[in-house]
C-alpha cells in the first residue's frame, strides 16, 4: 500500500489532520495535492496544539519528508509563518525535508483583495469564502497568467509581480475596490523568493522516487469532497479538486501509483459546514448549540481559519455514500464520536424524500439539493464516557451499533475512531 490517500468526506473539517498524523508514524513521505491556507488542520500533541494551514499535517513527524504539490495555491507570507511556528515548537523545516513543487500557484495580496470583492458582490448568492485568495490564484492558473513557484527562481520575478499586481487592480477598480500599490507588494515578494527558493523542487519525481523505493507516500486532501470544484455542491464550493483522484494530478503521479492504493475517508459522526450552501440535515437552536460546542474549546465548531461558527447537522448519509464513490474509499475513519455521548438519541439521514418518492442516491449529484428532505433512522445514544476506548470492544454496544450503521450504509468498513481530542484518542477497529 504504497500511496495512501486521505480525504474528507463532508464539507471539510473532518478531522483530516488527526487521522493523517496517525498513519504518518508509518510513512516516509506527507504530500498536499490541493487548495490553500484556506484549510486549517488541527494536530494536538500532549499540551501543544498546531494548526496547520499549509504545511502537510506529517510534517510533525521527525521522519516524514513534507511535499507541497503541484495542485496547491500558496501563499508565501502564511507557509514562512508556519514555518517559523514549527521550528520554534522544536520541528525541523529544512530543505531536507520539506519540498515545494514548482508548478504550485502563488497567491498574492491581490489574489485576497479580489476574493473579497468578488465574493461581497455576489450579494445574496454570496459563497462565504474564507477570503484567503483561493478562488482568484485558481483562475489565474486557468487562465494561464498565474505566477508559479517556479518563478521565484527567475531574474524577472519581481517585474512579474509588478505586471500582476497592475492586472488586478483593472479587476479590482471594476469591483469598486481600492487598488494595491504594486511596490510593496515586489519588495515583499522578493524577500520570499530568497527564503523559500531553495525549497523549490520537481515534487512529481521526487514522489516517483519515493514510491519506487517502497516508501509510503500519505496524500493530505483538503475541504472536503462536498467542496471539490466538479463534485460538490456547486458552486458553494472551493475552487480545487479536493477528492482522491485529485491526489494523482495534484502531485505529478500516474495512473500506476493509483493501483492497490488504500483511501481513507474521514467523516465526522455528525454533518458540519462553513459559509453558505445547502444542508439538508442542517439543526438549529439548542441542539446545534450542543453538537457545536460554545467555542470556548479548540475543538468546538468554529472555523480554524476565519473563526466562524460552523452550521451542524446529523448526519447525511445519501451524501456519504455518494462521497464513497466519487472518491473510490476503500475505508472510513469516523472522528468525533465522544461529541454524540451523552444524546439519548441519535438521527442519521439514510434517504431523500422528493414528493412520494423515497431516494438513496443523487439523480443528478448534489449541487441542488433543495428538492428533497431528509428521511431519518434514529438509534438509541448512549452515556459512557468513551474517551478512552482503544479498540471496538472498548465502546458501549450503542456506539458501536452506530458505526455498523455508517459501514452499511456506505458498504465500508470504519477502521478508526477518534474519541477525544488528544493525539492517542483513536480507538482501532481493525
Ligand atoms: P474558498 O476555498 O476560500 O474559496 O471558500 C469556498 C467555500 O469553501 C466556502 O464555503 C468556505 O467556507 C469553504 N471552505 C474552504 N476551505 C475550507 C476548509 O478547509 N474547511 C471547511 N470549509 C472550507
Amino acid at each position: 500500500m504504497p500511496l495512501q490517500v486521505i480525504v474528507g468526506a463532508q464539507w471539510g473539517d473532518e478531522g483530516k489532520g488527526r487521522i493523517v498524523d496517525w498513519f504518518a508514524t508509518r510513512a516516509g513521505v506527507a504530500a498536499r495535492f490541493n487548495g490553500g491556507d484556506n484549510a486549517g488542520h488541527t494536530v494536538t500533541v500532549g499540551e501543544q496544539i498546531f494548526k496547520l494551514h499549509l504545511l502537510p499535517s506529517g510534517i510533525i513527524h521527525p521522519h516524514v519528508i513534507a511535499v507541497m504539490g503541484n495542485g496547491m495555491v500558496v501563499n508565501p507570507r502564511t507557509l514562512l509563518e508556519e514555518m517559523d511556528m514549527l521550528r520554534q515548537s522544536g520541528i525541523i523545516v529544512s530543505p531536507e525535508r520539506l519540498r515545494i513543487s514548482y508548478a504550485a500557484h502563488i497567491i498574492t495580496p491581490a489574489h485576497q483583495a479580489l476574493d473579497k470583492a468578488i465574493d461581497a458582490a455576489r450579494g445574496t448568492g454570496l459563497i462565504g469564502t474564507t477570503g484567503r485568495g483561493i478562488g482568484p490564484a485558481y483562475t489565474d492558473k486557468a487562465t494561464r497568467r498565474g505566477l508559479r513557484m517556479a518563478d521565484l527562481l527567475s531574474a524577472g520575478f519581481g517585474e512579474k509581480v509588478a505586471d500582476h499586481i497592475q492586472e488586478a487592480n483593472r479587476s479590482l477598480e471594476m469591483l469598486a475596490a481600492p487598488p494595491l500599490d504594486p511596490a510593496p507588494v515586489c519588495e515583499s515578494y522578493r524577500q520570499y523568493a530568497a527564503q523559500l527558493g531553495e525549497y523549490v523542487a520537481d515534487a512529481s519525481a521526487e514522489l516517483h522516487a519515493a514510491l519506487q523505493a517502497g516508501k509510503t507516500v500519505l496524500a493530505e486532501g483538503a475541504q472536503g469532497t462536498l467542496l471539490d470544484l466538479d463534485f460538490g455542491t456547486y458552486p458553494f464550493v472551493t475552487s480545487s479538486t479536493t477528492t482522491a483522484p485529485g491526489a494523482l494530478t495534484g502531485l505529478g503521479l500516474g495512473l500506476d501509483a493509483a493501483q492497490g492504493a488504500r483511501v481513507t475517508g474521514v467523516v465526522k459522526a455528525f454533518q458540519t459546514r462553513v459559509g453558505s450552501g445547502p444542508f439538508p440535515t442542517e439543526v438549529f437552536d439548542e441542539l446545534a448549540l450542543r453538537l457545536r460546542g460554545t467555542g470556548e474549546q479548540p475543538w468546538d465548531e468554529y472555523g480554524t481559519t476565519t473563526g466562524r461558527p460552523r452550521r451542524v447537522g446529523w448526519l447525511d448519509g445519501v451524501l456519504l455514500r455518494y462521497a464513497a464513490r466519487v472518491n473510490g474509499l476503500t475505508d472510513l475513519a469516523v472522528t468525533k464520536l465522544d461529541i454524540l455521548t451523552g444524546f439519548e438519541s441519535i438521527r442519521f439521514c439514510n434517504a431523500y424524500r422528493h414528493g412520494d418518492q423515497e431516494l438513496r442516491d443523487l439523480p443528478f449529484g448534489p449541487a441542488d439539493l433543495s428538492p428533497y428532505q431528509p428521511v431519518y433512522e434514529e438509534l438509541p445514544g448512549w452515556s459512557e464516557d468513551i474517551q478512552a476506548a482503544r479498540k471496538w470492544s472498548d465502546l458501549p454496544a450503542n456506539a458501536r451499533l452506530y458505526l455498523e450503521h455508517i459501514a452499511i450504509l456506505t458498504g465500508l468498513p470504519v477502521r478508526l475512531v477518534s474519541v477525544g481530542p488528544e493525539r492517542e484518542q483513536i480507538a482501532e477497529v481493525g
